[in-house]
């Protein structure tokens, strides 16, 4: 009788698929995760259909034999045809994309219990200011150990003595206890005519099923949250589970309280900065199907839903949603096809859409849903352009006259202001006023960042650091060394002068780096407690401050410069959406917007709050230059420690690049960033027409040149980074 066997995709990109004998009296089917010996080791692999993963077939006699199954739900066939379609459209080893779906280890180990601790109530015979520290800092939590003294910044030792004299006593927990049930008429909200419309279409479709691809398309500040969760709603009455997806885990904060208004009970989140418990509870409840609604960044795309019914990307025009490195995939574009596997709607909200997703609504593929007014009577926001080449700055200052009237006029009303500049950090650069010897990263091709709060220079590239030098590196003069250009730092230092009394907070990712530190600022600015934020694009979306009534862009050209195909839309999306933080309240909003090129189209078309003028120049723009959604774009960068080996490489490939019609290339060229943590890179574009069969072309033409160990080659599929 021929052994019972399994083809396995193995949980590691470079093994092939591989096949292993089913023990006697152990049933597995597609899906399964299995443990399996791999010569001494034990590896994972999922059990995936024969036909789908060729592989070289074994002889019976040499099959080894499973370990175990994972105590965990079979990986459904819907899931298992996702990553199956983004190995291949994002040429990434499926390998990598599994490892995205099997997203905590710990979850594989089945049930489990930990040990918790908490206080007492209880007092240590003897007190020290550590012990008091920590009795003060643990009022009301519960959590291991290490986290406890993470809390209440004191050492395990600290807390195990307090456990010695009996005022924290351990508890034995649950790792896998359900999550608080959310209930969808927890707090019916009243919707406006338009937003109850849109609302019931949503509905209509997430109770029908059926794929069905939304675009709701909606002004700042008009409702677009209340209205799609009648549609989680819908789907929670169901019993079906819901995937909603944020660009920024600073939002998560503001949206989890308003969605705990509205059904009673926080969603489970899921982000990078979650504990390994969390992420295992989190991740076992969503495979059985009891984590009702998941509030996630991009990676949550990929969990083992048992029953999704309704997924919404919101912000969806957001460049977070790309990631840049490992499988280079859009999180906008995987959600579209997750949900056509799992035949449900899925919804894409945002005020500035994407150029992509406006076409594919204009082409019927998707459907649009418009939101054209703000909830509550509130006005868009008045506009005016600052000419900064007519109304210049004080020199070695970025704020305009007009700008810093309009700061004092709102102090004086009590009213709240907010300056929008994308450079973190102090100043960009520092250069030598004797040499003329700029800091660099050692690693990169970037400056290094003056950041004055924590008093270091930074490469936003590598993250390297190292304290200001006291004296120029290159020419040793002592004090020579000068801050060039502003960051946000910088322009609250010049508001401190312009505004003495006022309350100035910097909100960046180097300030807002935590949800609670998110939560306190969101709070803060709420309650009044703040009168001026200087921000870069993370204040752009999602808070609503009823207060700010001015918002000022201190530089609208920045983000045109460097050829990036999207500038133009980058720009006024960013500008758009910061400029929406304005007026939300009852009290109307204006918006300064400081330029050198008020003629430019798209500072001319958010002057004019024209933006069907702007996309329809910057749709002209990209059919011209057969960018998307016309043609497509891949990267190639191949790097290497070597700088000669990265070069002879991209030059094996450039050499061998197929010629087709309706492909054209551009390079092999040092890339923008041409050194990259300590990795010298080499770039090759390739533009396609939307005929050509891209990603074959380039799977085919990559795999037949043979590098040296040291060399890595990436491919970018649709990429929204071109450094
Ligand atoms: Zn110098
Ligand atoms: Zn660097």
């Amino acid at each position: 009788m021929p052994a019972k066997r399994v083809r396995l995709l193995m949980m590691n990109a470079a093994l092939g698929p591989l096949d292993y004998r089913v023990p006697d009296g152990v049933e597995v089917n597609a899906g399964a995760v299995v443990v399996v010996p791999l010569g001494p080791r034990q590896v994972l692999g999922i059990v995936w259909e024969e036909d789908r993963l060729p592989a070289e077939r074994i002889d019976d006699s040499r099959l080894r034999p499973l370990i175990g199954v994972c105590d965990v739900p079979p990986i459904k066939a819907e899931l298992r045809r996702l990553i199956e379609w983004c190995a291949d459209y994002y040429c990434a080893p499926m390998a990598s994309v599994a490892r995205m779906v099997i997203a905590s280890s710990a979850a594989l180990r089945g049930a489990a219990t930990m040990t918790e601790y908490r206080l007492t109530g209880g007092m240590p015979e003897r007190m020290t200011a550590k012990r008091e520290q920590a009795l003060a800092a643990l009022e009301g939590e519960q959590a291991s150990l290490r986290e406890l003294a993470g809390m209440a910044d004191v050492s395990e030792a600290v807390l195990r003595g307090l456990v010695n004299q009996g005022a924290l006593e351990p508890v034995e927990v649950d790792c896998d206890r359900p999550y608080p049930q959310a209930r969808a008429d927890y707090a019916v909200p009243e919707l406006s005519p338009e937003q109850a419309e849109v609302a019931a279409r949503l509905v209509a479709a997430t109770s029908g099923g059926g794929f069905a691809p939304f675009l709701l398309d909606g002004v700042t500040g008009s409702g677009k949250t209340e209205t799609y969760c009648e549609a989680i709603a819908s789907a929670l009455e169901r019993g079906q589970q819901v995937l909603v997806l944020l660009p920024e885990i600073a939002l998560t904060e503001a949206f989890l309280r308003r969605f705990e208004e509205r059904f009673g009970a926080a969603p489970v989140q899921w982000h990078s900065s979650l504990k390994a418990t969390e992420r295992r509870r989190a991740w076992r409840a969503i495979a059985a199907g009891t984590a009702q609604v998941v509030v996630g960044a991009r990676s949550a795309l990929f969990l083992p839903y048992a029953r999704l019914g309704l997924i919404v990307v919101d912000e969806a025009h957001e460049i977070s949603f790309k990631q840049d490195d490992g499988v280079r995939y859009n999180a906008r574009d995987v959600a579209v096809m997750r949900a056509r596997f799992e035949r449900i709607p899925v919804v894409l909200a945002s005020a500035t859409p994407a150029l992509e997703s406006l076409a594919m609504a204009d082409s019927g593929v998707y459907e649009r849903l418009v939101l054209p007014s703000r909830f509550g009577g509130a006005q868009l926001p008045d506009i005016q352009l600052v000419d900064l080449t007519e109304e210049p700055p004080e020199r070695g200052e970025w704020i305009a006259p007009p700008l810093r009237r309009a700061l004092l006029q709102r102090l004086e009303k009590g009213e709240q202001s907010l300056l929008f500049l994308n450079r973190r950090g102090y100043a960009p650069l520092t250069l030598c006023r004797d040499c003329g010897h700029r800091l660099q990263c050692p690693h990169c091709s970037a400056w290094m960042v003056e950041h004055r709060f924590s008093a270091r220079l930074a490469c936003h590239h590598c993250g390297h650091e190292m304290p200001p030098p006291k004296a120029c590196p290159e020419c040793g003069a002592a004090d020579s060394l000068v801050p060039c250009g502003p960051g946000v730092e910088r322009i609250a230092d010049e508001v401190a002068q312009i505004l003495p009394d006022a309350r100035v907070t910097v909100a960046t990712s180097d300030t807002l780096n935590s949800p609670e530190r998110a939560a306190q600022f969101v709070a803060e600015a709420e309650h009044g407690a703040i009168d001026v934020i200087v921000g870069t694009q993370l204040v752009t979306k999602g808070f609503h401050f009823p207060e700010l009534t001015l918002v000022g862009v201190i530089d609208a050209d920045l983000g045109l410069e460097g050829g990036d195909l999207r500038a133009a839309e980058r720009t006024y999306q960013q500008i758009a959406q910061v400029a929406g933080r304005a007026g939300r309240g009852a009290k109307p909003g204006e918006v300064l917007i400081q330029t050198r090129h008020p003629d430019a189209p798209v500072i001319a078309a958010l002057a004019a709050g024209d933006r069907d003028a702007f996309y329809e120049a910057e749709t002209e723009a990209r059919r011209h230059a057969h960018a998307p959604p016309f043609g497509r774009w891949a990267a190639i960068i191949i790097s290497s420690e070597d700088e000669a080996e990265a070069r002879m490489a991209a030059n094996r490939i450039g050499d061998t690049r197929p010629r087709l019609p309706d492909l054209q290339f551009y390079g092999p060229a040092p890339a923008p960033m041409a050194l990259l943590r300590g990795r010298y890179r080499f770039r090759l574009l390739v533009n396609a027409r939307r005929t050509a069969q891209l990603q074959h072309t380039i799977r085919q033409w990559i795999a037949a040149v043979q590098h040296p160990p040291g060399v890595r080659v990436g491919i970018d599929i649709d990429p929204y980074n071109f450094v």
